[in-house]
């Protein structure tokens, strides 16, 4: 193996991770796009039709990320432990995200630290990513394809978002790491947001703001903000104190 690829698989740990893909060939051409690239983490949350003899066919050499691919049964499973969570879509949804095309996603993973865990999603076939899966990320990326025609097959998206990936992290070695707590992952982010959502129910808050689709917002802050752990727990221990007032 050259160095360029000791480079990526010890340095980053990113996982590739396909929400409910239909169609088994797109998983072996999925796998094997990523492993070209030369990442070799595939997750799939349930799958339609997986482990099957297509996926293997259309794989050839990159079978071993069928063999070890993780299979997840919720996206919280699949993002409990990530650190960065980036999104994938051709159209833009909902409230306006961060997002970036492909070709500039350096910018934003300049400076990691390598201790991160990164998940890069992919939607469904027919109907892409969830509005609610896409507030899950941090960012959402968009490859730059034609506004007439938009939407890529599953495993060309991959193909692309895995190149530019490629590129971006090893552009990136020399770069001063910037971090100095580990960022928060998506289940203390997650954790966060549930306490609070029931400080503001106790707080009566939602009633004079209800249009204001301020769940979305306040999720949003927080993936713009990318919280270090320290952060998320200094918030949370102010939410408790709060509770504390409110329940005396
Ligand atoms: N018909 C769906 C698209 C499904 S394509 C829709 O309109 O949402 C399957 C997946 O490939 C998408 O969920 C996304 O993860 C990825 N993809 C396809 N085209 C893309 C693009 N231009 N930019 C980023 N991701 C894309």
């Amino acid at each position: 193996m050259n160095e360029t690829d000791l480079i990526l698989k010890n340095k980053f740990d990113v996982e590739f991770v396909l929400i409910e893909p239909s169609h088994p060939g797109n998983i072996g051409a999925c796998a094997r796009a990523v492993k070209n690239m030369g990442f070799n983490k595939l997750g799939l949350v349930n799958p339609v039709n997986f482990p099957a003899d297509e996926a293997f066919y259309r794989a050839k050499g990159a079978s071993d990320l069928l063999d070890n691919a993780i299979i997840y049964s919720s996206i919280n499973e699949a993002l409990a432990e990530k650190t960065l969570v980036l999104g994938t879509s051709a159209r833009e949804r909902t409230i306006p995200w961060p997002n970036t095309f492909t070709n500039k996603i350096f910018e934003e993973v300049s400076g990691l630290d390598g201790n991160n865990k990164i998940s890069v999603l992919f939607g469904r076939e027919k109907s892409g990513l969830t509005n609610e899966e896409l507030q899950r990320c941090h960012m959402h990326l968009k490859i730059p394809s034609s506004e007439e025609y938009s939407s890529l097959n599953l495993s060309h998206a991959v193909q692309i978002i895995s190149y530019e990936l490629r590129n971006a992290l090893l552009t990136d070695i020399d770069v001063p790491i910037k971090e100095d707590i580990p960022l928060s992952t998506d289940e203390e982010d997650e954790f966060l947001l549930k306490h609070i959502d029931e400080v503001l129910l106790g707080l009566d808050f939602y009633n004079q703001n209800s249009s204001r689709q301020v769940q979305a917002r306040i999720k949003r802050l927080l993936k713009k903000a990318r919280p270090d752990k320290l952060e998320v727990g200094i918030l949370r221990g102010f939410l408790s104190k709060i509770e504390e007032m409110l329940n005396k």
